[in-house]
C-alpha cells in the first residue's frame, strides 16, 4: 500500500474509532460477492482486511449472504470454505433476502454496533453512504480500498464536534446556577469577614460590650502556659513572666541565677 493512502486509511480510522467509537477488532461484515471476487484474485481477504483498516479485525457473514453461495452450487465452494471461517451474524432473517438487503437491515440507520462493510455491490455501497459511520471495502483490480469518509459521516462528525463544544445540559444549570450566585457570594463573604479579623475587632470592643470573648483568650494563654509547665517543669514560673524579662535585665540575672543553683536546668535552657 502507498504511503500516502496508508496515512489517509489511518486517518479515517482514527476518526472513526475517536469520534464514533469504533475498537479493535473491528467487526467487518463480508458480502458473498467479496468472499468469491477474493478467491478468484488470489486475495489474503482477512489479511488485506487488515491493512486497510490498520488493525485486527473480525470477518463476519450473515446467515443469508452465506445462504447466497450456497445456493451457486459446487462452483463457489472455495468461497463457502472461506466464508465459513467467518463468524456467523444472526441476522433473523428466517428466510433468506438478498444479502445487500440483509447487510442493509443489519447496518440499519446508526450501525449502532459499529460495524464495517466489504462487498462489491455498487448499490449497498450507495446505500451504506446515507448511514453515518459506516467504514467500506471494496476490492478494484486485485487492491483493496477502503472509501473516504461519505457525507452523512463527516455531518454526523462535525454535529458531534459541535455538541462537544457547547455546554451540555448539566452544565447549562451549572451556568444558570452561578450566573445567579454572585450577587449571594459577596453578602457571605462579609458575614465571614468579621470572623477572621476577630482578635483585632474583639480588642477594640473590650470596653464596650463584647466580654465572652477575651476569657476565651485567657483560657488559650493559660494552656500554653499549661503546656509548657508540663515540657519543664520548675521553670514554669519565669516562662509566664518571660515576655517582660527582655525589657527588664534585672530578672534576666534573676532568672540565671535560678538556673546556675539547678545545674540540671540551665543545660535545658541553654539548648
Ligand atoms: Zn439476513
Amino acid at each position: 500500500m502507498r504511503q500516502k493512502r496508508a496515512k489517509a486509511y489511518r486517518k479515517l480510522m482514527s476518526l472513526y474509532s475517536m469520534s464514533f467509537g469504533f475498537r479493535e477488532p473491528y467487526q467487518v461484515l463480508v458480502d458473498s460477492e467479496m468472499c468469491k471476487t477474493s478467491v478468484s484474485q488470489k486475495i489474503e481477504l482477512v489479511k488485506q482486511l487488515g491493512v486497510v483498516l490498520q488493525g485486527t479485525v473480525k470477518p463476519m457473514i450473515t446467515q443469508c449472504c452465506i445462504h447466497e453461495l450456497y445456493l451457486q452450487g459446487k462452483a463457489q465452494q472455495p468461497a463457502v470454505d472461506l466464508a465459513k471461517t467467518f463468524e456467523r451474524r444472526k441476522c433473523n432473517h428466517r428466510e433468506a433476502i438478498p444479502g445487500d438487503d440483509c447487510l442493509v437491515s443489519v447496518i440499519g440507520e446508526t450501525n449502532k454496533h459499529r460495524y464495517a462493510v466489504a462487498t462489491q455491490s455498487q448499490e449497498l455501497r450507495s446505500k451504506l453512504r446515507i448511514v453515518p459511520a459506516v467504514p467500506v471495502v471494496h476490492v478494484n483490480r486485485a487492491v483493496m480500498i477502503l472509501e473516504p469518509p461519505s457525507d452523512a459521516t463527516l455531518r454526523a462528525k462535525q454535529a458531534m464536534e459541535e455538541k462537544t463544544l457547547l455546554p451540555s445540559a448539566p452544565e447549562m444549570v451549572k451556568l444558570a446556577s452561578t450566573s445567579t450566585a454572585p450577587p449571594e457570594e459577596p453578602p457571605r463573604k462579609k458575614k465571614k469577614g468579621p470572623k477572621g479579623p476577630n482578635p483585632l475587632s474583639v480588642k477594640r470592643k473590650k470596653p464596650k460590650a463584647d466580654q465572652p470573648a477575651p476569657p476565651q483568650r485567657k483560657d488559650e494563654d493559660q494552656g500554653k502556659a499549661g503546656n509548657k509547665r508540663k515540657w519543664d517543669d520548675g521553670e514554669a514560673d519565669q516562662h509566664v513572666s518571660a515576655p517582660n524579662e527582655t525589657a527588664n535585665p534585672k530578672r534576666k540575672r534573676r532568672r540565671r541565677d535560678h538556673a546556675d543553683g539547678t545545674g540540671r536546668a540551665a543545660t535545658e535552657e541553654d539548648a
